[in-house]
């Protein structure tokens, strides 16, 4: 048995990989952490990470990208399926699955593709994945153009009780993209990809939602137009639910003054109005979820020019700090944006919560201490960061995984 005693509000003692009590705990037991000026959280989750393998070990494997979770806070992580070897079968949950027990650090729950080969083509087997253990759907990387396939892949996924994680973008507005369009887009002379590309495709799938009644989950929400899409969906009941990143709730488009390949992803970093958007979105809970969207890369392709290189950061190890530094979001929100709500989104049972039966994931956090991430001590293998020059407040000190002190 493990005690975290004097924590903020409770003390929490853990029975192999359970909680068993919450609450003021006087008895003693074999292990005890002294977590004086700490709160305790549920094992923070982050819904939305790419780890590349199998394919790009090069770039991030399933125990580096673990190591970087647990390193961040963060006791589970959905892994998008667009790996080197797209997760589009059994085999390739089952693999996922395979490969995070071995590694032994966060929980890694796969995310199936939603077409075959992210192709957008043909749907892959929902059915059989969902059976292997995929806990959504996504293709995510890549839009889902075709209409008539996104119904199908919600009534689908419907049958089965998961979401569909939509990645919004109307490609046909937004080829060669570089940055954000607008005021700073043309002062730069950079391509642009207009707000409305993400609010159009955010639309679409709200009014299939609604046809189907099957439930749709907007990744990575940028634009204050698709905040306002999500709004009045929800004011009519349509089971739609978003995440937003930590870079689209912190930095804008002129981070593109510098010409830095750390501000290049896609959607691209917006407007300050789209930001202070997006920051009431979460702050009101229109937008449930924070999610990291880490996306590793190597240096050197990374370190390639500003047209060339390829969209992404990474995530898991700043995304906490990034968070709580952001005033406009009160911490109990924030931390039911990172705990309850993708748990509820994914249907992660015993998981975003911290009550006696509930699994022993935990993380102990120091909301006081300021610090500068160092991406040379990142587990993860990309040092690609934004947030490498900013000083932070508020990080993981402690994280519990399955009853497993980590750190
Ligand atoms: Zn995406
Ligand atoms: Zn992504």
């Amino acid at each position: 048995m493990i005690l975290i005693k004097n924590a903020s509000p409770f003390d929490v003692l853990i029975d192999g990989p359970t909680i068993k009590k919450v609450g003021k705990i006087a008895q003693t037991a074999e292990e005890t952490i002294d977590a004086k000026g700490l709160v305790v959280v549920p094992g923070l989750i982050d819904m939305h990470v790419h780890f590349r393998e199998p394919g790009r070990e090069d770039k991030e494997t399933i125990a580096t990208g673990a190591a970087a979770a647990v390193a961040g806070g963060f006791t589970s992580v959905a892994v998008m399926a667009n790996s080197g070897r797209v997760c589009d079968d059994a085999v390739g949950v089952v693999y996922v699955k395979a490969k995070s027990r071995e590694a032994n650090l966060a929980n890694v729950f796969p995310v199936g593709a939603v077409t075959k080969g992210l192709r957008g083509e043909e749907l892959a087997e929902l059915g059989k994945m969902s059976e292997a253990g995929a806990v959504a759907f996504s293709d995510d990387g890549m839009p889902i153009l075709n209409s008539e396939l996104m119904r199908r892949a919600l009534e689908y996924a419907k049958m089965f009780g998961k979401p569909i994680l939509s990645h919004c973008e109307d490609a046909t507005l937004t080829k060669g993209f570089v940055m954000h369009e607008g005021e700073v887009s043309q002062r730069l002379g950079l391509r642009g990809y207009p707000a409305a590309a993400e609010a159009i495709m955010a639309a679409r799938d709200c009014a299939l939602a609604e046809l189907t009644g099957g439930h749709v989950h907007l990744c990575h929400v940028s634009a204050a137009a698709t905040v306002e899409v999500v709004r009045q969906a929800k004011k009519k009941g349509v089971r739609v639910t978003a995440e937003a990143s930590p870079h689209h709730l912190m930095l804008t488009d002129e981070a593109l003054e510098r010409y830095e390949s750390k501000y290049k992803m896609n959607p691209p970093l917006r407007a300050r109005e789209d930001v202070e958007a997006v920051v009431k979105g979460v702050a009101d809970g229109t937008i449930d979820a924070i999610a990291s969207d880490h996306a590793p890369h190597t240096a050197e392709e990374k370190e390639q020019e500003l047209a060339a290189c390829p969209n992404g950061v990474v995530g898991l190890e700043t995304t906490l700090g990034v968070v709580l530094s952001i005033r406009k979001i009160p911490f109990k929100r924030a931390i039911d944006a990172m705990t309850a709500a993708p748990a509820r989104i994914l249907g992660l049972k015993g998981k975003g919560v911290l009550k006696p039966g509930a699994d022993a994931d935990l993380t102990l956090i120091d909301p006081k201490a300021r610090w500068k991430p160092d991406p040379t001590a990142f587990k993860s293998k990309s040092r690609c960061t934004p947030f490498d020059e900013m000083t932070l407040t508020g990080r993981a000190a402690h994280v519990i995984v399955g009853g497993r002190v980590c750190t």
